[in-house]
């Protein structure tokens, strides 16, 4: 297992809840010990091309120090992708997030969409066919669901009433889905009890990190790699984030 990370993804970029000072620290704290670290390049803008328009990419560029840490969040879930590809595990400790982020808009603390940006840039170098992505954050992914509408790319949110179901329906439909090249986790921990969706224990992550684990071992020799969305009580964030890589590792 590898955590990709970068120092600048603690730099305060903007006034939200996913800048917030002292989220990311909250992490690094529980999995520094733990896990090796690797740096990421920023993602080119060639990178950023593949998922957003011309348009998109100007206006985030307007804020320079915006653009450069979303960038490095971009390349960071670049950098996971191709750790998986070859065969470990990876988590992108990565911020802003992404998963609203669309084409041509965004909202909901995100600018570029990375975890789109990493698998367009797989797909655009022949390395996969196509993917299957979990999001398990408490909010849906739509600007990852809009970009890979119609396309190879499986989305897939569940929607359970309580842990419990929410755990089921995963469990279910990594049942039905198949022939996926790569399963890519939109992990958000803002479905934690103590968080903003209050549902799900830290118990539950490590048990969606092993299934995320073992069903990439049935389908698509074991690569899987997962970046990091919301989860804002950094009181609980960082042992929910080493929950989850527990059962992902
Ligand atoms: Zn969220």
């Amino acid at each position: 297992m590898k955590v990709v990370y970068h120092s600048r993804y603690t730099e305060v970029y903007s006034y939200d809840p996913a800048a917030s000072p002292g989220r990311i620290e909250a992490i690094l704290k529980e999995l520094e010990r733990e896990y090796d670290f690797v740096e990421p390049q920023a993602a080119s803008e060639d990178d950023l091309r593949r998922v957003h328009t011309r348009y998109h990419i100007e206006s985030i560029k307007r804020d320079k120090h915006l653009y450069e840490v979303a960038c490095l969040a971009a390349g960071g879930a670049i950098e996971a992708a191709r750790i998986a590809l070859e065969g470990e595990a990876s988590f992108g400790l990565i911020r802003p997030p992404g998963h609203h982020a669309s084409p041509d808009h965004c909202w909901g603390f995100c600018y570029f969409n990375n975890i789109a940006v990493a698998l367009a840039r797989l797909q655009s170098d022949n390395l996969i066919e196509n993917a299957l992505i979990l999001d398990f954050d408490l909010h849906f992914g739509d600007g990852t669901n809009n970009f890979f509408a119609g396309s190879g790319v499986e989305y897939l949110q569940p929607s359970g009433r309580d842990g419990q179901s929410f755990v089921e329906e995963i469990i279910n439909k990594f049942r039905q889905e198949k022939g996926y090249s790569i399963l890519a986790v939109s992990a958000g921990f803002d479905r934690h009890v103590e968080d903003w969706g209050g549902q799900l224990t830290t118990d539950d992550y490590r048990t969606i990190g092993k299934l995320v684990k073992e069903a990439a071992e049935r389908n698509c020799e074991g690569r899987r790699f997962a970046v990091l969305e919301g989860g804002y009580n950094h009181h609980v964030l960082g042992n929910n984030v080493k929950a989850f890589l527990e059962g992902l590792a």
